[in-house]
């Protein structure tokens, strides 16, 4: 029993245990079940934030898509409509999407836009279904209840899953106000530029009258004062010429009207142009002006002559301009190009400089750099950019190195193309040109010796004066190169010791300076091809001094202008070559002049009343004899719009002149014009024997290869030299004392000098007195003292010479 009770009790603690343990994991599962019930509460509550976030995201884009003014597309791979803003259903009042949903977006094209855009959107979606690019397509579009034009622009951008194309986005913006505002500015901005072109062509009228008159107002004068005036005057107008044509071009590129013209034409003349420019802007200044063009560059080359001489002329007008002394610098060489040759023209100087932060601005337009510095420098600050704009043209650009108060390179490049590829200058049987030179200046010395080697010349330069003349002395050269100071010298050297050397002199930048000499000269500056025609004999016209070089008193030139005062400046240009000048204020009378005359030019105005030059030179074209065919005409224009050579004579004109007109270009013309027949060379023909007693001018041609232009200027030489000699002859024999030996020696060294200058002219009975003296001098020099008669003839001698020159002159 006990033991029943024992087992009963045990059982009931088991259970009890169990019950316990069953109710702990009930509490267990109840705190699960709360927990989990949390859960499922708290991401209820995060479902619903997320839900509400994307119902506000999607409505935000809803009411983006439907508020756009902006035109959106998107369609699946095979063009079919996915989605489209509301813009496009108000734009055709489509009142549901619906209507257009699922429908190929071309057949909506076609029903709302209209049947002629599908072609236009249909091969512009064909053609870039596959790229994976944004694409653009303009659409000028009129709605049918519209009467203005509309403009759109259209973007179609692919769209990727898994990197293949699934859709596109077609974007379509209205752009008419923009384009209509941007049209509006550039007429705005075309008729700036009309406005400023025709002011240009206006201002160069009055322009003309300016430059011409005082052109002949100089030759007018000899009073020195008046001169400058009138030439400050003529450099003004000059100044206010370029600007002006600065002004023009800057327009012509602001509208991208700046035209480059290919001819053919010859790079040494175009050279030879801005070098004789260069001169007149040099003149007075401290600086040297070195040129090194490479020989090699091809004689004739295609391209826009004027707009080289343009890049030319600005680079090395800076860089004078700038630089107050030391040296201006151009090189120009040519590298093969796979486009033609390309021009390297590299401009140094030894200016001022520019700072580093400015070079940045420097091509800018209307920017002047420095201005406190560059003050009384005048400019515009529109050359660089305008010269860097010529150079793109022309296939290249233009940099710059620069260093602050020391100077500055620049390097403009151009493509040309070859059309004769023989070089600029070339020399043949360098051996038999072995020269000598000595230039002064060690920079103008070594870059002389740069032309000669790059010619192929071999060359010795002398280090002095001394040096040279000992060495032509000595050696067997076939040139000699020397400046004029050196002349007497040389050719007396060439002279005493009978040399075959042929001499050069070596131009300077003052025309008077080589005045006295008028053998073989280098014109300045000295470059390959001012150096190459010394070599072949060619004397250079120096057409700076502005004077005519021939006369031609059988051509008959006919000019006709409705100004007075442009005929009164042709007439006064043309009449130092002494030709049959005819003149006309109306066309209508000048053809029935022209009929009755023979002329052999004649100039025109383009501009005229009654009937203008163009309608004038085809009434003279038509006139029924056939000479009137030929008869060269020449237009006298202010226009100076690029291609002007080619427009005129497609209109039968045969040259032009543009105005303001000056010396050089009717020197020019008339150099085209006038046949060798009908030129007379004014020097020639009037060089009188001198007859003068005492000069045996037999004797001192032969000095001077028996030319009397060489021997005249040998004349003066000789003069100038004389002064000299005498005054020393004078100073000696007022001597009361003993001379010092150092007098001594100079008084014997001036004999003998004179002695060789006297026999070098042809003064026989002076050689011989100057020889008899030094040589009794050279015993005693007291017997040498009674000089006083000896210097009085001489010196009457000296004046009488000088008279007769001056007489003679063939300029008087
Ligand atoms: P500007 O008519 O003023 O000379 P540019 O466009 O030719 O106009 O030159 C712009 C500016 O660049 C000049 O005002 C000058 O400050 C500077 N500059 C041009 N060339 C040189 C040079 N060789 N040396 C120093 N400064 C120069």
């Amino acid at each position: 029993m006990v033991q029943k009770i024992m087992g009963k009790k045990e059982n009931t603690s088991a259970l009890e245990l169990k019950i316990k343990k069953l109710e702990r994991e009930l509490e267990n599962l109840t705190e699960s079940i709360k927990l989990s019930e949390k859960v499922s509460q708290a991401e209820l509550r995060f479902m619903s934030v997320v839900q509400e976030e994307r119902f506000r995201h999607e409505r935000f884009l809803h009411m983006l898509m439907e508020n756009d003014i902006d035109i959106m597309f998107l369609l699946d791979k095979d063009f079919h409509i996915v989605y489209c803003t509301k813009a496009f259903l108000i734009l055709f009042n489509i009142p549901h999407f619906d209507i257009i949903k699922d429908k190929k977006f071309i057949d909506i094209v076609g029903k709302y836009l209209g049947e002629k855009y599908v072609n236009k959107i249909g091969s512009f979606l064909k053609k870039h279904r596959n790229d994976s690019v944004q694409n653009e397509l303009e659409l000028i579009y009129r709605l049918q209840e519209e009467k203005k034009h509309r403009i759109f622009h259209f973007t179609m951008t692919p769209m990727f899953e898994d990197g293949k194309i699934c859709s596109y986005l077609i974007l379509s913006h209205e752009t008419t106000a923009l384009v209509q505002a941007k049209e509006q500015a550039e007429k705005a901005n075309t008729a700036k530029s009309n406005f400023l072109a025709t002011m240009s062509h206006e201002i160069r009228t009055p322009m003309n009258a300016v430059i011409g008159m005082s052109e002949l107002a100089l030759r007018e004068t000899d009073n020195p004062l008046v001169q400058e005036y009138l030439s400050d005057i003529k450099q003004a107008g000059q100044n206010l010429i370029s600007i002006i044509n600065d002004i023009l071009d800057f327009s012509r590129i602001e509208v991208g009207n700046l035209q480059i013209v290919e001819l053919s034409y010859e790079f040494s003349s175009l050279v030879n142009d801005v070098f004789s420019i260069m001169r007149i802007h040099m003149k007075g200044k401290l600086v040297q002006f070195l040129a090194e063009i490479d020989s090699r560059i091809p004689r004739l080359l295609l391209g826009d002559a004027g707009r080289v001489r343009q890049i030319l002329f600005n680079l090395l007008s800076n860089a004078v301009k700038y630089t107050r002394k030391g040296f201006v610098k151009v090189c120009i060489e040519c590298r093969e190009d796979p486009k033609g040759q390309r021009l390297v023209i590299e401009v140094s100087d030894s200016g001022i400089g520019i700072k580093k932060e400015d070079i940045g601005k420097l091509f800018n337009t209307f920017v002047r750099l420095d201005e406190e510095k560059n003050a009384g420098i005048e400019g515009t600050g529109l050359g660089l950019s305008i010269t860097r704009s010529l150079c793109m043209a022309m296939g290249g650009d233009i940099s710059v190195k620069s260093e602050y108060k020391k100077g500055s390179v620049f390097t403009a490049e151009i493509i040309q193309k070859t059309v004769d590829p023989r070089p600029i200058a070339e020399l043949e049987k360098l051996k038999s040109k072995k020269t000598l030179y000595y230039c002064p200046d060690p920079l103008l010395s070594s870059s002389f010796g740069w032309t000669l080697d790059n010619l192929g010349v071999p060359f010795f330069a002398a280090g002095d004066m001394r040096e040279l003349v000992q060495r032509l002395d000595t050696g067997l050269w076939n040139y000699v190169f020397f400046p004029v100071d050196c002349t007497v010298s040389v050719m007396n050297c060439i002279y005493r010791s009978n040399l075959k050397t042929i001499p050069v002199l070596l131009g300077s930048v003052s025309p008077g300076d080589n005045k006295s000499w008028d053998g073989l000269v280098v014109s300045f500056p000295y470059y390959t091809v001012s150096v190459a025609n010394a070599f072949e004999g060619k004397k250079v016209v120096n057409r700076w001094n502005g004077k005519a070089d021939f006369i031609c008193p059988d051509f008959k030139v006919f000019v006709i202008d409705d100004l007075d005062i442009n005929l009164k400046i042709a007439s006064g240009l043309l009449s130092p070559y002494k030709m049959q000048l005819g003149t006309c204020k109306s066309s209508v009378k000048a053809l029935e002049i022209i009929k009755d005359n023979d002329f052999d030019l004649i100039l025109l105005d383009q501009l005229m009343p009654e009937m203008d030059g163009d309608a004038l030179v085809k009434s003279i074209r038509s006139l029924k004899d056939k000479k009137y065919r030929n008869v060269p005409i020449v237009a006298m224009t202010a226009n100076t719009a690029p291609g002007i050579r080619e427009a005129f004579l497609e209109k039968g004109y045969n040259d032009y002149l543009s105005k303001p007109l000056d010396m050089y270009q009717i020197n020019e013309l008339l150099e085209r014009w006038v046949e060798k027949s009908k030129r007379h060379n004014i020097k020639l023909q009037d060089y009188p024997v001198l007859g003068i007693k005492g000069l045996d001018e037999d004797k001192g041609m032969a000095s001077c290869f028996h030319s009397r232009e060489i021997y005249r200027e040998l004349l003066y030489l000789y003069c100038n030299d004389l002064d000299y000699r005498l005054d020393i002859l004078r100073k000696t024999a007022n001597v009361k004392e003993k001379l010092t030996k150092e007098q001594e020696l100079s008084f014997i060294s001036n004999l003998h000098i004179l002695k060789s200058s006297c026999e070098t002219v042809g003064a026989r009975s002076f050689a011989k007195t100057a020889s008899d003296l030094e040589a009794s001098a050279a015993v005693n020099i007291r017997d040498a003292m009674n000089l006083s008669d000896f210097a009085e003839e001489l010196g009457t001698f000296r004046e009488t010479i000088l008279k007769t020159l001056l007489d003679s002159s063939p300029l008087n």
